[in-house]
This record gives C-alpha cells, structure tokens and sequence, in this order.
C-alpha cells in the first residue's frame, strides 16, 4: 500500500475516554497479572492508532502549509492532544499503583514502568490548558518559518529554498544571501522574540505549577531523560570546550588557507575555493542510486529503502508551501516509517537522506517491540542510528558525489565535529534561558553573544547588522518547538564517530552492533543502549578526548588542497 491509501479518521475524543474508563476498570478488576497485561496491550493498540493519525495530520501539514484541508486535521489533532494525554495519564496511574508491578517490570523490563513514573510527572490536569497555548504557539513559529518569502536577485525565495547561494563559491554573494536572510530576521524579529518569550514563561509556569523550580528538570523529564541530569550534561558540554574548540580553531586556520582568505567570515562556510560539493544529477536519479546502495549495504536495508520507494514513504524536495527541515516521522499502526526533507542541490540533500533513513531504519527494524513507548528511544541515542548511517553508506558516496567524494568525506567530518560547539552553545543558552524565564529579549541574546564566544569563539559577523545583535539562535527551531533537544545531536555524534572508527577497523563488527541497537528501539534508556551497542558513554571522562584524537588524526593526514 502507497502513503496516501494509509486509512486515516479524526479520532473521537469522548469514544476514547468511555473506551479508556472500560480498560481502567478491567485493569484494576484484574485478578492475575495476564488480566493487566491484556488491559495494557488493548490500550498500546489503541495508542498506536491515536499516534498513527496524529503523525498523518501533522505530516500532511507540513508538506503544505496552504493547504486547508490538511490545515484544519493538523488543528483538530493539536486540540485534542491535552485530552488525550489526560486520557492516557489515567490510566498510568493505575498501571504505576499496580500489585503486580514486579511482574510487569520482569516481562517488558524495567524501562516500561520507569517510562510512565517520567510521564506522569509531566502531567497534571491543571496544565491542560497551558499545554494548548503551547502548542499554538510552536505553531505560530512553524507559520512564520514556513511562510518566509525573501526577495533576492528579483526572485522570491523560502528559507530552504535560499540555502544553497549561502554556499555558492562566490564571496559576494554567500554574504548577499545571508544579507536577505538576515534581514527577513530582523524585520520579523519582534515577532519571533514575542513568541519566544511568551513559550519561557509559559513553560516556566507549567514547571512551577507542577511543583518544579523551574521549567529544566520538566524539560529533562519530557525528554525522557531517565539516566542522566544537568550536572552530566554541563560536564560534557565542558569536555567540548576543552577538547574540541581547540581542534576546530586550527580547522579555521588551515580553511583559510584553502580558501587564500587572510580572514574568515561567518558567510565563509565553505569549505573548498571552488564551493562545497554537490551532489550529481536529479533527485530521482539520486533516489535510485540510494536504493542500490541500501541493497549492497545490507539486506535488511536494502528491503527498508525498497519499501521506502515503493509506498512512497518519502517527501524529499523542497517546494513553495513546504515546511522547513528535514525529520522522520512514523505510522505505528502500519508499521512504517516517513522520511521527510527539503533537497536544495547541496551536499546537505545527501547527508539528510542518510540521516533520516537511519532513523526510519530503526524505526522499522524496532516495529516488532511489543510496546508503543518501546518504538523510538530518547532523541540523543535516537541521533546515533541516523548520524551513524551517514558514516555507514560512506563506501557509496562515490555514487553520488563523482569525483567530489572525497572533498564530500572531509566535509563531512570536519562539519560535523566543528558542529559540536555549536551543539554545546544552543544547550547551553537554554539551560540559562529557563534558570532565568523573566529575562528579557535582549538580556537573552546578549548572553548568547557571550555563550558565542566561549563555544564560538571565531565566529565574526562582519557588519551583518541582525546576529551582530545576538539575535541568530531565532533561526533553530529547536529552541521554539523542542526545549532541550540539541545536546542530543552532540552526545550521539560522539557515539556515531565511534562507530565510524570501529567501522574502519571492523566493518562486519560495526554493522552487527547498529543493527542490534536499531532493533532494540526504545527498549532501554540512553546508556543503556550505548552499552549495548558496545561503545562508551560520552560522559565518561576521556571519553570525547579520545574520540577527537581520533578524528583529528584522519583530518591531519588530509591535504584539502589536494582533493
Ligand atoms: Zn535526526
């Protein structure tokens, strides 16, 4: 079956509750654990169908924004998802006040009951309401991002669609681009602290009438963070200023070289005189190529990707009307998995490719786990399964990089540990942002120059008038829509590198031990999946160090100049 014959309906929101009262009362009537046990599994089935809908109506959305049709189901299913998690909430109560706990936590391990103590202590009716306001206002941010047109060169451009001139080889205009960018920011950067500043303080508010001090500890719990805290994440965040930003400063320098500039400007991303490589021909050309790499890669990938092309599982192109990013989003009670993304011509159309198949890769080999919460893991070992596929298919670049490979390889690398700062510095700004929610707009982004400097220290604007203010972290939706994830992507890209290293050494090796992660999904928490998988928690004192020695060796031994 293709994408657009999946069964979809609006649930109904009273049908739910009466059906949810009948399996309470079954539940806590039960007279043997199989009772519970069946209770919970009819409530899953229906989860899952709640679940599968609610990422229907949120997909079709986004694939285009004016459509009203699509508009008013994405609406209807952000009003009812307060109810429904009042709904769902009931009944964790009573499975956490259950006499047969043990027995539960023995049959689908410790992590089923620890995932709803987390949840229930991100819930109370009396948020219900806040909640709603929440996500009116997340949609808020999506609809002015979406509907950005920027006049540049006499046309009319996207956000995404804008992208690829912020690479092109030509200095002036890389900085004219990022000019038009920035000036749409700043024409809309009353709104956009507006929104912002409201979210803070609801938030807070929600946090507070919960019984937290403030909205950090919520925010950990809503990412399901059950193994680690702040204090983990701020020593990590450490780590990357003491191992990483060194070797990224001497990365600046060696990019100044290549590109014969005595200075380095923040619109002088690229990493090559000639522009940044691209990838070759178009993006059905690109797809095939994709799926003949899956199928050499493995079999279980290449059934995946086959699947992904025949159901038509993929939006990947970016269009007038579509909603920025790239992100993987899935339908649990089809089993399947959707890859959507914004392909502009640049390297980037590839590296997302990757990236989210490996999501939807694990997604789909964990379709099996007995348990909806048991289908995707916390986002920071989720970032290993995507991060880690984009080192995994690096024996198929060739495919779709030519004689560029290698500039692409470099890219790669280079960009993503130079990316870990960056990472660190968006984490870092948030934790200061909810420890103090009455800060006002330009405190916050005067604290993110001051952030910028110890994480970013060669970042220089240039006379860029908009981030020259503070203002740039407006452009990362992270920060609007999902407090707190972004260390994720920095904590799993030192695992992902691991996996590249140990993929050097063992390939066979390294292949097992992804898969055996993939499949185990959201079975276990964050460190308990990096130990299954066989790699070392990147809290672990030395654990970072050692990894970027790692990588900065392979980047040492290459002459870019010569590539
Ligand atoms: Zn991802």
């Amino acid at each position: 079956m293709k994408y657009n014959e999946l069964r979809y309906e609006r649930i109904d929101v009273e049908k739910r509750r009466n059906s949810m009262n009948e399996y309470l009362e079954k539940f806590s009537n039960a007279e043997s654990v199989d009772d519970q046990i069946n209770a919970i599994l009819d409530v899953n089935e229906q989860n899952k169908e709640y679940h599968s809908y609610a990422a229907m109506a949120s997909l079709n959305f986004s694939r285009d924004i004016n459509d009203e049709d699509a508009k008013a189901e994405k609406d209807y299913y952000d009003s009812i998802g307060p109810d429904m998690i009042e709904i769902g909430d009931s009944f964790e109560k009573a499975v956490d006040q259950s006499k047969y706990k043990d027995e539960l936590s023995k049959k689908w391990g410790e992590k089923f009951l620890t995932d709803i103590e987390i949840s229930l202590k991100t819930f109370d009716p009396k948020i219900k309401e806040m909640l709603k306001e929440e996500t009116k206002l997340r949609n808020e941010y999506t609809k002015l991002t979406a509907g950005a047109k920027i006049t540049y060169e006499g046309k009319e451009y996207n956000l995404a669609g804008l992208g690829p001139f912020h690479s092109n080889e030509d200095r002036t205009i890389r900085k004219a681009s990022y000019e038009a960018r920035f000036n749409w920011f700043s024409d809309n950067s009353e709104a956009l602290d507006d929104i912002y500043d409201k979210l803070v303080k609801l938030r807070h508010r929600i946090a507070t009438t919960l019984g937290y001090d403030n909205f950090i500890e919520l925010g950990y719990m809503r990412m399901g963070r059950s193994d680690y805290g702040p204090n983990e994440v701020a020593n990590f965040r450490k780590q990357i200023v003491d191992h990483v930003v060194p070797v990224v400063k001497k990365l600046v320098q060696k990019k100044k070289d290549i590109l014969g500039l005595d200075h380095l400007f923040f619109y002088d991303g690229i990493n090559f005189k000639e522009g940044d490589p691209k990838p070759k021909g178009s993006p059905d050309h690109l797809i095939k190529e994709a799926q003949v790499m899956y199928r050499e890669l493995s079999n279980e990938t290449g059934d995946f990707f086959d699947m992904m092309v025949e159901e038509e599982l993929m939006d990947l192109v970016n269009r007038d009307g579509k909603r920025p990013g790239g992100f993987c989003t899935s339908f649990p009670k089809y089993d399947r998995p959707y890859i959507f993304s914004n392909f502009n011509g640049t390297d980037h159309d590839i590296t997302v490719l990757t990236h989210e198949a490996g999501h939807a890769f694990q997604c789909y080999s964990s379709r099996n786990q007995p348990l909806l919460s048991y289908l995707w893991p916390t986002m920071e070992a989720a970032e290993i399964h995507s991060m880690s596929m984009e080192f995994f298919t690096w024996p198929w670049m060739q495919k779709f990089f030519k004689e560029e490979t290698d500039r692409f390889k470099y890219k790669h690398i280079a960009g993503s540990l130079s990316f870990l700062p960056y990472g660190a510095c968006v984490d870092h700004f948030q934790h200061w942002v909810y420890e103090n929610p009455e800060a006002t707009p330009k405190e916050r982004n005067q604290k993110w120059l001051e952030l910028e400097s110890i994480y970013l220290p060669n970042r220089d604007y240039d006379d860029l008038h908009f981030p020259k203010t503070g203002g740039i972290w407006q452009g990362q939706l992270h920060i609007y829509q999902m407090p707190f994830y972004y260390i994720d992507y920095t904590l799993a890209q030192t695992c992902a590198f691991q996996f590249w290293i140990k993929n050097q050494q063992d390939s066979q090796k390294a292949w097992n031990d992804y898969v055996r992660l993939c499949n185990a999904g959201g079975s276990q928490s964050f460190t308990k999946l990096v130990s299954l998988a066989g790699l070392e928690l990147p809290f672990n004192d030395g654990c970072l160090e050692k990894v970027v020695e790692h990588v900065s060796e392979w980047l040492d031994k290459i002459d870019p100049k010569e590539l």
